[in-house]
């Protein structure tokens, strides 16, 4: 390549980024970083209308919680600022211009009424209104009208856009590293808006100026801007300018892999489609996942390394991505994958860096301290981790090291709480009491050998004792509770569980 690498994301600051806008996101920063290029961040404000206060913030937040980091954007301008569109208002104007000049554009002053009336008539006789070469003779533009009837309009402050004059009869062979060639031909092309009377450019008129003058190279989108793709070819053609490569990413599909995934979806599904909480929709890093996996995964959501290898950190992304390896079909979203990522992200990290994020749950659950040190947190997460996909689940599987239970198990009461069982357990406290240096061997050995002293079956003692402890079947080495939780917490557990059982 010979020019240095130059992309851009583009989002409307009209809501919360979904997964989707992060994922263009993420490709077209790992495509920069890829070749050594810079990650553009540009805001695309130009529709007023559609404009959400806070939506601006919340995607840098995304952004910079996924770790993609731009090289130039708002607030880091690199000359070639500012990076906001209504920041750039004054300059599109003269582009408008420059195309009316060239003939390629033209003014129109066909007022909403007028057209709508077209449209109705059209939709009458089952035909679609277009606004371009077969009818733009007959509307009211600055083709039919004088040169002095347009410039009294303009000064009488008459409303008008600037619409392009899309060429009749071209086939246009369009390129998509993607997709390959299309053909389109322009004879279906309506005579997009160009410029609105409100003195603001539409998306495509910014959009490609913005495109040219940022001197980005490669232009990688969703798909839902292919439609646009011919337009946009016809300007680059019409102001005389290279037009950048394109490449528009596959849609991402609901988990059923039937239409594209919504809002909706998530709501139904029970799964986050934003990457941080917006109002009351949950987000990515609220419902505990690791930004890293967050990337795994959407990486993988329409590209593929060549190989069967999944988990990858966001630096070895870099290293493997390529836009030949993008598919070209929707890529299906799978929450259930999603939480697999994270598990294995999770599995990844060392025991120190999870017992660091486990301490800070102690603390929210207000354990006292002498169980909720950085030692016990270390000790619990090597017994749990394994079992664990997210942060939350090492409370989850590990809770009754740290809090007395305060129910049981109705099947196993039933089955382990026999008449005898209080004298034992009773018995047993005794015994574990006098054990001197608490350690999970010595309980073990102190329990076992009054066992086999009274001939009693491990049966009798061994699971009422941990219910008692527990307040369930499950968990590891008995021993090893007992001893994680000392004496004093173990008297309490067994009194507990006598008087209440
Ligand atoms: N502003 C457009 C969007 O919201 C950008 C499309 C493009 O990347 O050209 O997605």
């Amino acid at each position: 390549m010979a020019s240095k690498v130059r992309v851009r994301f583009a989002p409307s600051p009209t809501g919360p980024l979904h997964i989707g806008g992060l994922r263009t996101a993420l490709y077209n920063y790992l495509f920069a970083k890829k070749h050594d290029g810079d990650f553009i961040l540009r805001i695309e404000d130009t529709d007023q209308n559609r404009f959400v206060p806070g939506a601006e913030q919340y995607i840098k937040d995304a952004l910079q919680w996924c770790g993609i980091t731009y090289d130039e954007g708002p607030e880091k301008d690199k000359g070639y600022g500012p990076y906001k569109q209504s920041e750039r208002k004054p300059l599109y104007k003269q582009y408008a211009d420059e195309l009316i000049k060239k003939g390629k554009a033209y003014y129109a002053f066909d007022t909403p009424e007028v057209l709508d009336n077209h449209r109705k008539e059209h939709e009458a006789k089952g035909k679609t209104f277009i606004y371009n070469w077969h009818n733009r003779e007959k509307l009211t533009n600055s083709l039919t009208l004088t040169e002095d009837q347009v410039n009294t309009k303009i000064k009488a402050g008459e409303p008008y856009v600037i619409r392009f004059k899309a060429p009749k009869e071209k086939i246009l062979e369009l390129n998509d590293v993607i997709r390959g060639t299309i053909s389109i031909d322009t004879n279906i092309l309506d005579d997009k808006v160009l410029f609105k009377s409100d003195g603001m450019p539409t998306y495509h008129l910014a959009n490609i100026v913005d495109d040219h003058l940022m001197e980005i190279t490669h232009v990688i989108r969703g798909e839902e801007w292919l439609p646009s793709l011919a337009l946009h070819h016809l300007l680059y053609e019409a102001f005389d300018w290279t037009p950048p490569i394109f490449a528009h990413l596959p849609l991402i599909l609901k988990p059923t892999g039937k239409g594209k995934l919504s809002k909706r979806d998530g709501e139904k599904g029970g799964f986050p489609i934003f990457p941080l909480s917006w109002n009351e929709s949950l987000g990515y890093k609220e419902a505990g996942y690791f930004p890293e996996a967050v990337v795994n995964f959407l990486a993988m959501l329409g590209w593929n390394p060549g190989t069967e290898e999944e988990v990858f950190s966001l630096e070895q992304l870099i290293e493997k991505f390529s836009l030949d390896r993008v598919n070209k079909s929707g890529a299906r979203f799978d929450p259930e994958k999603n939480k697999w990522y994270n598990q294995q992200h999770l599995q990844q990290k060392s025991i120190k860096e999870l017992a660091g994020l486990f301490t800070t749950t102690l603390e929210t659950k207000q354990i006292p301290a002498e169980l909720s040190t950085t030692e016990k947190a270390t000790q619990v997460v090597s017994l749990v981790k394994e079992r664990a996909s997210f942060v939350s689940d090492l409370w989850e599987l590990s809770n009754y090291f740290f809090t007395t239970p305060t129910h049981y198990e109705e099947k196993a009461v039933k089955k382990q709480w026999k008449e005898q069982t209080p004298t034992l357990i009773s018995q047993v406290k005794e015994v574990i009491n006098n054990v001197e240096e608490f350690t999970s061997e010595n309980i073990e050995s102190a329990v076992k050998h009054w066992i086999k002293a009274q001939e009693l079956s491990f049966g009798k003692v061994m699971p009422p004792l941990r219910l008692v402890i527990v307040g369930d079947m499950k968990g590891p080495h008995l021993f090893d509770i007992i001893s994680f939780i000392g004496k004093t917490e173990t008297n309490k557990r067994i009194d507990n569980a006598l008087n209440n059982l």
